[in-house]
């Protein structure tokens, strides 16, 4: 794992929603964990060789899309494209949470079946960076039949996620809510589909049947593709304890309007970001700039908190040590800036009035990726990444 000291950073977002940005102008990264963050001053670069400057750029987490659909490897059969997760690592993204598995070609819809898939998907990624992506994969799509045992015997294989319910065979409430409990007893995390219906096969579902299973998650609140109305995201922010989620495959004017809510509620904590990616919208390499600069431009989000419900706010939800910019977590850091032409001073601006920000480089566990973003517009500022 290598070494590298980040310089010359303008603004510091941390990714943690309590204390959003950070005094400072560097990042130090050892053997890819974050050594400190803080004023050059302070920071112990003795014997580390690679370096970014930044130029007065923004520094935030390696994004972490809370909505994605891999199968295996870096191919979606949805889209018949490779290479989709190293084309959104192109777009800062460094962690993807699995909604599912269900555009496996003749996906299994047996007990044994479902335990077989759900397992392979899990380890394949454990075993699979593509583009350094860390890719949280198999996540069990609930289908009639399957008992607590299975459930268990997959805890055992390390599966951690429910897909979305409300895709698959399991329709009604009280069995969908029963899995759950299985589910969450062994530490997994479950997702409910809410909203219309996104592909064949989905349904239509609203609050009272999230009220009824108790996610940890309501997946897409702002529509897979069609939304919610926001009365029923108002129940689900009383009734339950679930995170809300917004993604890019979404209803843009909803994913405004459910940004605003949870400010006004003073429960941006509980919002979480992704894509929905790939899908019937296709594979989308930007969506997390892009959902964040609708929450900050259209649902008047602190930018910077905006950036939270994509980093750090998912990496809480999930348990995972990445997300957050702070001494000890792995250090996936991505280098961003206004786009060249925009009418905003720097990255948190840009956000600010709708712009999708530009990458200057993704680093995963401090080995930058690439020196130029192949997916967004040029950075304002002379960012340059060495050694
Ligand atoms: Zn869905």
């Amino acid at each position: 794992m290598p070494d590298l000291v980040i310089r010359n950073i303008g603004t510091i977002v941390t990714g943690d929603v309590a204390a959003p940005t950070a005094e400072g102008d560097t990042v130090v990264v050892r053997e890819g964990i974050i050594a400190s963050v803080g004023p050059a001053a302070d920071a112990d670069t003795e014997g580390i060789s690679a370096s970014i400057d930044a130029a007065g750029a923004t520094v935030i987490p390696g994004l972490c899309d809370n909505h994605t659909h891999p199968v295996i490897g870096d191919y979606t059969p949805r889209q018949n494209q490779a290479d989709w997760i190293e084309s959104c690592m192109h777009g800062g993204v460094t962690t993807m949470i699995s909604a599912g598995e269900p555009h496996t070609p003749g996906r299994p819809t047996d007990p044994a079946g479902v335990r077989a898939l759900t397992i392979l998907a899990h380890k394949s990624f454990d075993n699979l960076r593509p583009a350094g992506v860390k890719v949280h994969a198999g996540a069990v799509l609930l289908e009639p039949g399957l008992a607590e045992e299975d459930f268990r015997e997959m805890a055992e294989a390390g599966v951690r996620l429910v897909a979305e319910i409300g895709i698959s065979g399991v329709k009604d409430p009280e069995v969908a809510a029963e899995m759950a409990r299985w589910a969450q007893a062994r530490g997994m995390r479950v997702m409910v589909h809410t909203g219309g219906a996104s592909i064949p096969g989905s349904g239509v579902i609203g609050a009272d049947f999230v009220v009824a299973v108790r996610p940890d998650v309501a997946g897409h609140t702002n529509g897979g593709p069609t939304a919610l109305p926001l009365a029923d995201v108002v129940r689900i922010l009383d009734e339950t304890d679930a995170r809300v989620e917004i993604v890019h495959n979404g209803n843009v004017k909803a994913a405004g309007e459910i940004a605003a809510l949870v400010r006004t509620r003073g429960e941006v904590g509980r919002l979480v970001i992704g894509t929905d990616s790939p899908a019937g919208s296709g594979v989308q390499p930007l969506g997390i700039l892009r959902t964040m600069s609708w929450a900050a431009s259209l649902g008047g989000l602190d930018p910077a908190l905006a950036v939270a419900a994509a980093t750090g706010n998912v990496a809480a939800l999930h348990g995972l040590n990445v997300g957050v910019l702070a001494p000890g977590r792995e250090a996936d850091v991505v280098v961003v800036d206004a786009p060249l032409g925009s009418q905003a001073p720097d990255a948190l601006g840009a956000l600010a009035i709708g712009d999708t920000l530009a990458v200057a480089t993704t680093v995963i566990d401090g080995a930058p990726r690439f020196a130029k973003s192949r997916n967004t517009p040029p950075p304002v500022r002379p960012i340059s990444v060495s050694g």
